[in-house]
């Protein structure tokens, strides 16, 4: 284990979120240490190509590339300048408070792609700007290979600069999908459908807080303007019930839904195709934030709570993005740089003043508003999990099916997710729940809740026997 030294900011995730708070910190005499995960800054949404690549024009598979190119320019100026050290390749498994019997935090990171090392960074403050992780919802054949989810096809196409296969079908429900179909399309794949669940008609009712934001619709427009220049066929209140294949896929059924979303009888159409991208929305990470004690929302899909500085409920602790609730990559800017801000004037003692910040903090509430609005009518279909064939494996890392969770409750008693897995191990390997917890819990007909896992990435026995003792 190594020590780093001590920063007065640890900036987990170089995101939107987390590259904001950063720089606005640093610009305001901050010393920040930024982890990241990724070889490279930008987080999910200005995902770089891997530099061995060397791509001539990273930017064709981007969109705000003027934004991306600023922030770049501000991030390697404060690291020439020393305010901010940026650890690349480090994942962070645990934040500790009181680290070391002080009043600051320890951070603790696995170094490189091996993973096999830890690095410890002491810091007085501490923002969470992890992100969001996508959720995939089980259906027949959802384990073959080339079935694949949304956001890992668009991955591949903006970090390895590849296609995922030649001929793809991109599924479920979610603003998502629209840029991968794009994307996919824009690169050269023959996009043989774009099957939404969800219906133009749902957004009616929420047609005022569309509106308020022209920016995303024309984002919108754009996307489906690409789509039809590329004749790619879009289906709506359609959902896929199952993936056809024996080594790979090679086909999908998709179905029609009702207005209750129910597959509607005799509509099931089979595409031919060798990728199925498939998304049903995403989900805040919030692992580190649960371990520190920090205040989870989990009425729905689970969030970390934050104030009107994004502050924590644990002192010391900031969290912006997609960690506070999915909202999409200029809200996450206008946090990042919202906490920036408060965390610059707090470290210093002094009480920040909210007119700092007060475009990001109205980019802020309108772009909550509408996300608010997309999460409500891109829900997953009704009754999705009743389609969810006995035999099909709920938890992948486990082979649990969908029967055996339906034992547990409906023969064993269990009547939620923990006692599920203890009955069925569901959950209880590598991934620890956080691709299948959504899939059992909706066979089970339970609530999700929160994960509540000790550490936020699986971590080797050598670096934990070789932590020392506080
Ligand atoms: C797979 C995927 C694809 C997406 N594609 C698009 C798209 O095409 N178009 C679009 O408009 N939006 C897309 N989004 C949404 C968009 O990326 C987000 O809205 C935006 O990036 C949110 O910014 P953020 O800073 O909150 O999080 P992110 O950009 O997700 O950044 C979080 C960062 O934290 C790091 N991290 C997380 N946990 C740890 C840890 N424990 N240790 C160290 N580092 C950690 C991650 O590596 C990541 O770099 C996508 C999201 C995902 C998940």
């Amino acid at each position: 284990m190594t020590n780093s030294g001590r920063a007065s900011l640890a900036v987990v995730g170089a995101g939107p979120a987390g590259l904001a708070a950063a720089l606005t910190a640093a610009d305001r005499g901050v010393r920040v240490v930024l982890l990241d995960a990724g070889e490279q800054a930008g987080g999910q949404f200005y995902r770089q190509p891997a530099a061995a690549l060397n791509a001539r024009r990273p930017q064709a598979l981007h969109h705000a590339w003027g934004t991306w190119k600023k922030l770049r320019g501000r991030l390697a100026a404060h690291v020439a300048a020393g305010r901010v050290t940026h650890l690349a390749d480090r994942h962070v498994w645990l934040v500790e408070r009181e680290f070391g019997g002080g009043g600051g935090f320890g951070v603790h990171a696995l170094i490189g792609p091996g993973q096999t090392g830890s690095q410890t960074v002491t810091a007085d403050a501490v923002l969470l700007a992890t992100g969001g992780y996508e959720k995939v919802l089980p259906f027949p054949g959802w384990t073959l290979p080339g079935v694949i989810t949304a956001g890992g096809a668009q991955a591949m196409l903006k970090g390895g600069l590849v296609l995922p296969g030649r001929t793809a079908v991109v599924a479920g429900t979610g603003p998502l999908l629209m840029p991968v179909a794009a994307g996919l399309a824009a690169a050269g794949a023959e996009v043989a459908a774009y099957v939404e669940s969800t219906h133009p008609a749902d957004f009616v009712r929420h047609s005022a807080t569309l509106a308020a934001n022209p920016a995303k619709i024309a984002e919108a427009a754009r996307y489906a303007a690409r789509l039809l220049r590329h004749k790619v066929p879009v289906t709506v209140r359609h959902t896929v019930v199952a993936a056809h294949g024996t080594d790979r896929v090679e086909a999908v059924t998709v179905a029609a839904l009702d207005t209750h979303g129910r597959v509607r009888p005799a509509t099931r159409r089979r595409i031919v195709c060798d990728t199925l991208a498939v998304g049903h929305g995403m989900l805040a990470h919030t692992d580190l934030a649960e371990n520190l004690g920090c205040a989870i929302d989990a009425t729905g899909d689970p969030f970390v709570v934050t104030d009107a500085e994004q502050r924590t409920d644990v002192h010391g602790v900031w969290a912006a993005g997609e960690a506070t609730g999915i909202g999409g990559a200029v809200l996450a800017l206008a946090e990042g740089e919202i906490a920036g801000h408060s965390i610059a004037a707090r470290l210093k003692g002094a009480e920040p003043r909210p007119a700092d910040w007060v475009t990001a903090a109205r980019t802020r509430t309108r772009l909550r508003r509408f996300f608010a609005a997309l999460d409500t009518a891109y829900a997953p279909p009704a009754h999705w999990a009743e389609q969810v064939a006995d035999d099909t494996v709920i938890c992948r890392c486990e082979e649990v099916t969908a029967a055996e969770v339906r034992e547990a409750v409906e023969e064993l008693g269990a009547t939620d997710l923990r006692t599920v897995k203890l009955l069925t191990r569901a959950g209880m390997g590598w991934c620890q729940g956080r691709v299948c917890a959504t899939g059992v819990a909706g066979v089970a007909g339970c609530p999700v809740g929160s994960g509540k896992r000790p550490f936020a990435r699986p971590v080797p026995l050598g670096v934990l026997a070789a932590e020392p003792e506080c």
